[in-house]
């Protein structure tokens, strides 16, 4: 029985965390569209851009916009013209919910640049709630047998690291760096390591350097800290511009340094010599594709990863939110909804 209520959390005034730009709400559960399936969410991991959304960072699409882009759930119904996820599927709402599928980028399997492209969370109310609707085309049928708690911070986190990954060009057996070890950084680590690559952490959290050590990295370090040796590859998860420097000075001739996030504060000068020079490149990554998606959630189910999570009642959204701004949270925060807490 799906209710004519809900549940859900709105970004009301985009602002700073400390004003609650949050509010909770009751709202009648959405109908799917066409194409689109209901999913009724069992959890949904808060990603660092929610706070983004929240705090203004990125400016609201649509007012009164539920956030919340790694939701893990069932389906519940679906729309007209759908039919290829049934009742009941376990599935997984990502960040990427369409692209226009004609554009020169589409058409060049680089949907993940796709001008027309819209957001979970963004564009349309995503996983703060205890429903949302989503394209079928972009939902992931995702393994029954791992808890929603684990799952949901695969859906950003971990899909959006494996992209950085693949953009740092790390080669086989390679020496990555990795600078932050928040959520995503903790999962890609892991991949990188199951693929044979030698990882060096770089960190300013004590407890982040400790749980890299038990995930297998080979040295840790403080955020600055020059790694003991040069690396092949660095991916920059911090969203620090002062660090975009630093991690290219660590580089070995060849290297590349791909930015994990979608906000990062200015970048300082560069000097051509110490960070660029002996071809060295500088690269961004902007969201993924489906195809990645699948990869890394395929790669995932064969090398199951340590997830580490705090979850937070559904309730607690603003809380989870605050504690995230605060670096207070260990892993990736998850919001359970009633009934799942
Ligand atoms: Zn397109
Ligand atoms: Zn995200």
């Amino acid at each position: 029985m799906i209710p004519v209520e809900m549940d859900a959390w709105v970004v009301a005034r985009p602002g700073p965390v400390s004003t609650r730009p949050l509010r909770r709400v009751r709202v009648p559960v959405p109908a799917p569209g066409p194409g689109e399936v209901l999913v009724r969410v069992e959890a949904c991991a808060v990603c660092r851009t929610d706070l983004h959304l929240a705090e203004g960072d990125l400016p609201p699409r649509r007012p009164r916009t539920t956030p919340g882009h790694e939701a893990v759930g069932r389906v519940a119904a679906t729309g007209p013209s759908a039919g290829r996820l049934t009742p009941g599927t376990r599935v997984g709402v990502a960040w990427l919910r369409s692209t226009c599928g004609r554009c020169r980028y589409c058409a060049r399997a680089a949907e993940n640049l796709c001008p027309y492209s819209a957001y979970t969370g963004w564009h349309a109310d995503g996983g703060y709630a205890e429903y949302l609707t989503v394209p079928e085309d972009f939902a992931y049928r995702l393994p029954e047998e791992v808890p929603a708690e684990k799952l949901a911070p695969l859906l950003c986190a971990g899909i959006v690291g494996y992209r950085a990954l693949l953009r740092s060009d790390l080669p086989p057996g390679g020496r990555l760096g990795v600078y932050g070890f928040g959520a995503s950084a903790h999962l890609t680590a892991q991949v990188a390591i199951a693929q044979g690559a030698t990882v060096h952490v770089l960190t300013r959290s004590a407890t982040a350097r400790e749980l890299a050590l038990e995930l297998g990295a080979a040295s840790v370090g403080d955020a600055a800290d020059p790694p003991p040796e040069p690396l092949d590859a660095a991916i920059l998860f911090a969203p620090a511009g002062e660090l975009v420097p630093v991690a290219l000075a660590a580089l070995d001739r060849g290297g590349t340094l791909a930015v994990a996030g979608i906000h990062l504060t200015d970048i300082p000068a560069l000097n051509y010599r110490r960070h660029l020079f002996q071809e060295r490149t500088l690269r961004s990554v902007t969201a993924n594709t489906r195809a990645d998606g699948r990869e890394f959630l395929g790669i995932a189910a064969a090398h199951p990863l340590r997830v580490a999570t705090t979850p937070y009642p559904l309730d607690a959204a603003d809380e989870a939110l605050a504690a995230l701004a605060a670096d207070r949270v260990e892993g990736a925060a998850v919001l359970l909804p009633g009934r799942f807490a």
